[in-house]
């Protein structure tokens, strides 16, 4: 544990605060999204900007404490945080700015996405992200980042440009394609393995208003649905993103009160053309099997990327778990039906998002991101805001990961999953582990940066090494 006069000896060192047991704070500073999660670092270092956190890791290296990075602070198994650790907070540093020229926007390494959604809407941009407002730039992207403009532009990696970054040693450096091109290569799908981000410059598109949001079918519908969309998403116009749920209907408007509090399944789609083109591409499924409800329409896109953070508000209990696919066979959605009629209400839901489109075209090995070939990744999650029915949500969605997962593709995509150990690692990243590790034994030799999902660093002379 750190002595008080260290503590001390950092305040000095930080523009920023320091946060320790015995601030007023500490309680609610340490609390993560995810309420699962009760971890007790020994301080919160919150840095405001590049030198902040220059100093909070010369320093814990220099008293030998481990060190947790903590961006949005979403990630279900909480690695933004760790018992005795030193927390380098970047909460901060959230600016955004947002070149209209040359369409590029720069964002702090703590900033949420809809920091970043807010800032590009005004010039009618956006940055390919997830489908939460609240999730945080930082772990999203360094993990690889999947939403409702995947198919159109790519994951978010796809369009990461250049990252600042303070290493393992304490030292600041830019990667990009020319510069420090093998860290760059690494951190577009390797976590936060290799440093720690002070600020991501992404390639932003022309995304305004789009045509988006759920259809709902009745769950005796389901498997036909989930036939109909294996065979849609995959030769749809990639303008059109659509991601297929399990959920309970929330009980409030703007659904229906019939449909309140029932077991449904439906598709969230964003099509960024105008609703014409989109009445036409959707009519296939409307007169096949009319949706028992509809919310699509025109929405600016930071409404579409906002639409569930008030269903979805930090505080819940949440459990993962995760895998991708290469098909969807009739036997797959027959055990997807037998496990979602067990699915606990209300906030517990199961998600199907589309790789393909954009996301396809990126070369196994041009990212760490290996799974290219996959069609979806799925992600099964339990949550519930009750803490007594923990226990519940985790049983039911390590279930259904049991039952489904004989049918993946063998790895899952590293921000939907819990501490699942090196194996699991291993499978995401399958022949792009080895490259990785051989990268953080260059930048990171002593694993000084492990509360991740993480890459152990090459010894010395291994294959990996380049
Ligand atoms: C409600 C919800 C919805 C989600 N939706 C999506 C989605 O649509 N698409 C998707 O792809 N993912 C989604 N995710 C998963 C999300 O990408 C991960 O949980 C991610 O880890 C969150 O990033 P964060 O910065 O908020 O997390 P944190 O808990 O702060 O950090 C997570 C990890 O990233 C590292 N990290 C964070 N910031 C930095 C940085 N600046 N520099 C270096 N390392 C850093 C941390 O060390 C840690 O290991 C969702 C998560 C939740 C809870």
């Amino acid at each position: 544990m750190l002595q008080q006069s260290a503590i001390a000896e950092l305040r000095t060192q930080l523009r920023g605060e320091v946060i320790t047991p015995e601030d007023g704070r500490y309680d609610s500073t340490r609390k993560v999204y995810n309420a699962m999660i009760d971890r007790k670092p020994a301080a919160f270092a919150e840095c405001v900007d590049a030198a902040d956190v220059m100093a909070a890791v010369r320093f814990a290296r220099a008293h030998n404490v481990m060190v947790a990075i903590r961006g949005g602070g979403h990630n279900a198994g909480g690695l933004g945080v760790a018992d005795d650790a030193l927390v380098v907070d970047l909460a901060p540093i959230r600016y955004v700015h947002v070149d209209p020229s040359s369409q590029t926007v720069r964002a702090g390494g703590g900033c949420r996405w809809s920091d970043v959604d807010h800032a590009t809407h005004a010039f009618g941009l956006a940055v390919p992200s997830g489908i939460i407002g609240t999730t945080g730039v930082g772990g999203l992207t360094l993990g690889g980042g999947m939403g409702h403009l995947t198919r159109k532009y790519g994951l978010t990696i796809d369009n990461l440009l250049a990252a600042d970054l303070v290493l393992a040693d304490g030292r600041f450096v830019t990667a990009s394609a020319d510069e420090n091109s093998d860290l760059f290569w690494a951190i577009r799908g390797g976590g936060g393995n290799f440093g720690i981000v002070t600020s991501f410059l992404f390639q932003a598109h022309p995304v305004h208003t789009v045509c988006a949001g759920p259809m709902l079918w009745e769950m005796d519908q389901a498997a036909d649905i989930m036939r109909w969309y294996r065979e849609f998403i995959v030769q749809a116009p990639e303008e059109i993103n659509g991601f297929f749920a399990f959920m309970t209907v929330p009980p409030g408007p703007p659904f229906p009160e019939a449909l309140h509090m029932k077991k449904m399944c439906g598709i969230v789609w964003c099509y960024t053309g105008g609703m014409e083109d989109a009445n036409q591409i959707l009519q296939p499924i409307r007169s096949y099997r009319p949706p028992a409800c509809e919310l699509f329409g025109p929405m600016p896109f930071p409404v579409l990327q906002s639409l569930f953070d008030g269903l979805y508000p930090p505080g819940l209990q949440w459990y993962w778990k995760a895998d991708f696919f290469k098909e969807l066979s009739d036997q797959a959605i027959e055990t997807h039906l037998h496990q979602a009629a067990k699915m606990p209400a209300m906030h517990s839901t199961m998600h199907l998002y589309p790789v393909n489109g954009a996301a396809r075209r990126v070369g196994p090995h041009e990212t760490p991101w290996s799974y290219r070939d996959a069609v979806w990744s799925e992600v099964i999650v339990g949550v519930d805001p009750d803490p007594a029915n923990r226990g519940h949500i985790t049983d039911w969605a390590r279930g259904y990961y049991d039952a489904l997962h004989p049918f993946g593709a063998g790895g899952a995509y590293v921000n939907f999953m819990m501490d699942e150990g090196e194996d699991r690692v291993r499978a995401t990243y399958r022949g792009n582990y080895d490259r990785l590790a051989a990268v953080k034994a260059k930048y990171d030799p002593d694993n000084f940066f492990r509360v991740n999902q993480n890459i152990r660093p090459a010894a010395a002379g291994s294959a990996g090494a380049r």
